[in-house]
């Protein structure tokens, strides 16, 4: 049988269900869920997201015979709203939506008011005794069937859809109209004549009066707008498949634009902003759904709950229609009910009966997800492995952020206030439009983005930004859901803010202060509030709710997540945010930034000694101060393993460059500063990354490795004597093979035995090796004959499996990104194909060495949610990470173990 490609919905019964998304798309998919739970649904139908990649493989044509199963479907549809597509006397007209798998908020086309032409207009006049409405309607549709239909899915880019803006703005103007309510229906019926004419003028075709034309072209378009720019940006940034497609929803329409007792609305069944366990919306009177999510209207509050400082005066539903709303409120208890989760509905009202048009579950902020996780858990709604899913790993992020120093804020310069739709803080330089904002941003600047209100052209700059701040829009306008849904701090509807984006500016209404671009400005997303100027952030505190939550992640999670550290500070951190231990120590880093400056001038001293003696009493000099720094990262980890790596950069890295350091380090070594060139030119390498580094150091002088290694012993035995329990590992960098190995692990041993006999200790670690070269990734049987543990040096692996350079890639990487040659960037998510390929041979051939060899990861992919998923198939021990990535790498891991 040819595979079914429209599913029916409407009159509580349906052809699919609610967990059909892969096929019906989100949208398609839930309107069948709630016709199945008996609500009161507009019929329809769904078009898979099958036909949606037929249509592309067949060169952006329909399937074959798709149209005449539509026109069928379109029959029970009729019969079920007791309405004629196309007819007369008793027109039905209809939307057709995009949906995918996942909700993209706005990122693809929607055609509302479809079937309304010259033959269709006197009986929808006839039926609703509203001409004005129903011209109103007409306008609409010729509006968005020209912008989306005849011009973007062409391909024509003629910007139709500001002509019409203009053209409606000129028509206003010229009769001293303010508002598009002012228009009659005499002038919606002249102005859709002249746009048609305007439509024929600049796009050269007729806009189509056949209703079966007009669903046809929706359908195409809204299959085309999966492919347009705005889709496939967010489909970019949140690693959407481009091979999902999207379904197409026609849907009966029903009217919340029919005069004072029909509204439109969108609703979340929780706070999606702090996850109260509140009903929260926004609705508004005599309006389409497009003018709330737009964010053209300052919308009123659905009830009590949803009042604030900017809505409080509008009438909430509850009060206006309290029969409405109770209905409503029901909806909510019986979807969360079935759905157990959180969901972002949008209904319609048509003279006082109530319809839904879709139910998603709603995009939240990291707070909101882990509260609501917390409480559904607490009501019993959902078990302990739900809610670790729940959250996703990144959205813990913004639980660590920063947020305004109270103190701080009270001194400082309120510029104006809005809705808070995303919490947390954010300073940065005030940019007016997206396109500045990645530019800015490339040069590595912080910035706000600051707009009347953002549309999906946007994303890209959104998410660039440290904050959002617009003038116009609700809690559930296009910024606020998608910044929400990056957890980025951004604040909308402050309307005392005038934003004239072509002057790169904006007014504080009733005021003379002006912001200018490049003004620097804080943002409080928690509060809603906007300050001039820097303000102090600080440390969001210890959150008891996450802690609790963090509990529960860790009773599912199966591998370990240590930490990145080198500094006795960010070791505690780390071990507060549930670090396990550090999996690297980078020591050179003893040598860059504060308390620097001795510990390096005697380093710089043994870079440039002339002979061995030079050297060793350089080497001697810098010991203690290695011990120091090696034994409070023990300190701070006590009882937990530390792996410190031996010395990894090239030493010309800190040779003196600058004159007066050059001249410093010569009257030192009594030579003079001409000498002290010489020997730092000796040192040059043409390609550093592959030189003399790493391994290789301690090859060439094992001196070197002999200090690193004593001062780790000693520390350890000092700290033994304390009666404190140091784990120390020494880790070997850049290594090709097993004899280096052999090599450096006979300069350890003895060592070991002098430092052990000196303190009359016994010394108990590890002795392992970063895997970092595609080499040793082939000979890592051999290597784990020497090798305790491995420990993946992801960074380097990625520079040397792809030959690209990891300082410079960033040149060229967004290519490789926009032309589809790369899905992810390599260096933040491990490449499963080819580097993942080798950690996964090296994995395989180790253990058949030694059945026990510990495995782990230091890459800066060990905080990547994809890539420790990865590491957690390939049986690693442990990822490790930055501490303030530590939580997500937990996360991530338990949700790796419940998948
Ligand atoms: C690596 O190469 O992945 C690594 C952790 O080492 P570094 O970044 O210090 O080269
Ligand atoms: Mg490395």
């Amino acid at each position: 049988m040819d595979k079914k490609r429209i599913y029916l919905f409407g009159d509580k019964t349906a052809d699919g269900n609610e967990k059909m998304k892969e096929l019906l798309g989100g949208k398609g998919a839930n309107l069948a869920g709630m016709c199945l739970l008996g609500l009161p649904v507009p019929a329809g139908l769904t078009i898979t997201t099958e036909c949606c990649n037929e249509y592309y493989s067949n060169n952006c044509q329909l399937p074959s015979g798709l149209m005449g199963e539509v026109w069928k479907g379109m029959e029970v549809v009729e019969k079920r709203m007791n309405m004629k597509y196309g007819d007369p006397d008793n027109p039905l007209l209809v939307s057709a939506r995009s949906g995918a798998r996942t909700s993209m908020p706005g990122m693809m086309d929607t055609v509302l008011n479809i079937g309304l032409c010259v033959a269709t207009l006197p009986g929808m006049i006839k039926k609703t005794n509203n001409p004005r409405f129903v011209y109103d309607s007409y306008r609409r549709l010729i509006m968005m069937y020209a912008d989306v239909v005849m011009d973007k899915a062409e391909g024509l880019d003629k910007g139709i859809r500001r002509s019409l803006d203009d053209m409606l703005e000129a028509y206003k103007e010229k009769r001293g109209y303010h508002s598009d309510t002012d228009l009659t229906a005499d002038d919606w019926k002249t102005l859709a004549e002249q746009f048609k004419a305007k439509i024929k003028e600049v796009l050269g075709t007729e806009f189509p009066d056949d209703p079966k034309v007009q669903l046809e072209g929706a359908i195409k378009a809204v299959f085309k707008s999966w492919d347009g720019k705005k889709a496939i940006s967010y489909r970019r940034i949140e690693g959407i498949p481009d091979d999902w497609g999207t379904a197409v929803t026609v849907q009966a329409m029903v009217f919340g634009n029919m005069g004072d007792t029909s509204a439109t609305g969108v609703a979340f069944t929780r706070d999606p902003a702090v996850g109260t366990n509140v009903f929260y919306g926004e609705w508004l009177i005599n309006a389409q759904g497009e003018d709330v999510v737009a964010g053209i209207r300052t919308p009123n509050p659905l009830n009590n709950d949803t009042k604030n400082e900017q809505n409080k005066h509008l009438h909430s539903l509850q009060e206006q229609m309290p029969d409405v709303y109770k209905e409503l409120v029901d909806i909510r208890s019986t979807l969360e009910k079935e759905f157990t989760d959180m969901l972002d509905i949008e209904f319609t009202i048509q003279e006082h009966k109530l319809y839904m048009l879709q139910c998603r579950v709603g995009k939240r902020t990291g707070t909101a997800a882990l509260n609501m996780a917390m409480d559904m858990l607490e009501e019993k709604l959902i078990d302990e492995k739900t809610a670790v899913k729940r959250v996703a790993p990144i959205q813990l992020d913004e639980l660590l952020h920063p947020i305004c120093d109270p103190a701080s804020e009270k001194e400082a310069k309120l510029l104006c206030k809005g809705l808070p739709a995303g919490p947390g803080a954010a300073v940065g330089k005030a940019v007016f439009s997206a396109e500045k904002a990645v530019e800015w941003t490339r040069r590595g600047e912080k910035v706000l983005l600051v707009r009347k209100e953002t549309n999906p052209e946007d994303v890209d700059g959104m998410r660039v930004s440290s904050g959002i701040l617009t003038s116009l829009g609700g809690m559930t306008s296009h910024a606020a859901l998608v910044a929400r849904g990056w957890g980025k701090c951004c604040i909308v509807g402050a309307g005392m803010l005038d934003v004239q984006e072509d002057k790169r500016l904006a007014y504080i209404k009733g005021t003379d202060i002006v912001i200018k671009e490049g003004d620097i400005l804080t943002l409080n997303g928690t509060k809603g509030h906007a300050y001039q100027g820097a303000l102090k952030l600080i440390e969001s505190s210890e959150n008891p709710r996450f802690q609790a939550f963090m509990k529960i992640v860790d009773k599912f999670r199966k591998m370990g997540v240590r930490t990145n550290a080198d500094t006795a500070e960010d070791a505690a951190i780390a071990r507060s945010f549930g670090a396990e231990g550090i999996g690297l120590f980078r020591t050179e880093h003893m040598f860059y930034g504060k308390g620097s400056d001795q510990p390096l001038f005697i380093l710089r001293k043994m870079i440039l000694s002339a002979n061995d003696e030079e050297r060793q009493n350089a080497i001697n000099e810098l010991e203690p101060f290695v011990r120091k720094d090696m034994k409070d990262t023990m300190i701070a980890m006590d009882g937990l393993p530390v792996t410190f790596r031996l010395l990894d950069p090239p030493l010309h890295e800190f040779a003196p460059q600058t004159p007066d350091k050059q001249e410093e380090i010569a009257k030192v070594l009594g030579i003079s500063v001409h000498e002290v060139v010489a020997r730092v030119n000796a040192l040059h390498e043409t390609n550093p990354m592959m030189g003399h580094r790493g391994v290789r150091l301690g090859i060439t002088y094992p001196a070197i490795t002999e200090m690193q290694v004593r001062a780790l012993f000693e520390a350890t035995a000092e700290l033994l004597k304390e009666g404190k329990s140091p784990k120390p590992e020494i880790m070997v960098p850049v290594t090709i093979g097993g004899r280096e190995l052999i090599i450096t692990r006979a300069t350890v041993d003895k060592i070991h035995s002098e430092v052990c006999q000196q303190f009359g200790v016994d010394i108990h670690f590890l002795y392992g090796t970063m895997i970092e070269i595609p080499r040793a990734c082939f000979l890592a049987d051999r290597m784990a004959k020497t090798a305790e543990f491995f420990s993946f040096g992801t960074n380097d692996l990625t520079q040397m499996t792809y030959g690209f350079s990891r300082d410079d890639a960033s040149t060229f990487l967004p290519d490789y990104l926009n032309k589809k040659i790369l899905d992810n960037d390599p260096f933040q998510t491990i490449d499963p194909k080819g580097v993942g390929e080798l950690i996964t041979i090296a994995c395989e051939r180790g253990r058949k060495t030694r059945p026990n060899l510990k495995i782990g990861i230091c890459g800066e992919q060990g905080g990547d949610p994809k890539s420790v998923q990865f590491c957690y198939k390939n049986g690693l021990n442990y990822v490790s990470c930055s501490p303030f990535r530590v939580p997500i790498a937990r996360l991530a891991a338990a949700q790796a173990a419940l998948e």
